[in-house]
């Protein structure tokens, strides 16, 4: 008899955007934790995932990882990458795991340390447009995102649904055609439109013109800077909530998402 998986859920470690956020910790900042039957993955482990994880309840033990998957190699989004890398390694003795990284967090100033690299058991560079497996969990990147660096978001192909991380991005129009899973996490560090500021983040505006074109099932809102925090990240979702008609909540520091149930 065929067991429905009961394992599925997206848990937020840390919920942090952006430098003044997560320098004063207002927010956690240590990225997501996917959990797919028995394949877990981190993403995204920016300061404090490790002990995020490890004093998470029930505790997320990053031992158990299979995979790290890098957007990109931010500060925020990649502070812990190296203690994780020890984690799932076992302090470098045990060849294992799989990192996913865009080439330019492995080159120039690199972001993971070279010494750690051997230990793990591949590291596959991500590029465009492409997918990868690792253990019960298939992704797919699209095209790069507009953020300083090569930055990429991801669609995971789950059994009961698609789900799109959009990370760190200026908006574009091609955007909410490529990022179209039934349940979207976002990242929306700014409260007020972009304009002509140089700064390549999407806005609250930006997430409602994605949220109106992609028409996903539910919308997570996180990864919030300050103007985000000051304006109330759960107020701000109600509002966009009830001007496009979708679901759309604010994450919290350790919110767990359920994936089961399509
Ligand atoms: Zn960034």
């Amino acid at each position: 008899m065929e067991t429905k998986a009961n394992n599925a859920f997206l848990k937020f470690i840390g919920t942090a955007g952006a430098r003044f956020v997560v320098m004063k910790q207002l927010r956690a900042s240590g990225g997501l934790w996917m959990s797919i039957e028995k394949t877990n993955l981190s993403i995204d482990p920016g300061p404090g995932a490790l002990v995020r994880c490890l004093s998470s309840k029930p505790k997320l033990d990053p031992s158990t990882l299979d995979a790290i998957l890098l957007t990109h190699r931010h500060l925020d989004h990649s502070g812990d990458v190296n203690v994780m890398i020890e984690a799932v390694t076992g302090g470098g003795f045990k060849k294992r795991g799989v990192l996913f990284a865009p080439e330019d967090a492995l080159e120039n100033d690199p972001v993971v340390l070279r010494y750690l690299r051997d230990s793990l058991q591949k590291i596959e560079i991500l590029r465009e447009n492409t997918t990868y497996h690792v253990g019960d969990i298939s992704f797919s990147t699209a095209k790069k995102l507009h953020h300083p660096g090569e930055t990429y978001g991801f669609n995971f192909h789950l059994s009961s649904c698609t789900v799109s991380l959009i990370t760190d991005t200026r908006f574009f129009p091609e955007l909410p055609r490529v990022y179209n899973g039934e349940v979207l996490v976002i990242n929306v560090v700014r409260l007020n439109p972009i304009g002509d500021d140089p700064i390549d983040h999407l806005s609250v505006e930006d997430v409602k013109t994605i949220i109106r074109s992609a028409k996903p099932r539910l919308t997570v809102l996180t990864h919030f800077g300050m103007t985000m925090m000051k304006a109330k990240p759960w107020k701000v979702a109600q509002a966009l909530e009830e001007e496009t008609g979708v679901r759309v909540i604010a994450a919290t520091d350790g919110m767990k998402l359920d994936l089961e149930g399509g």
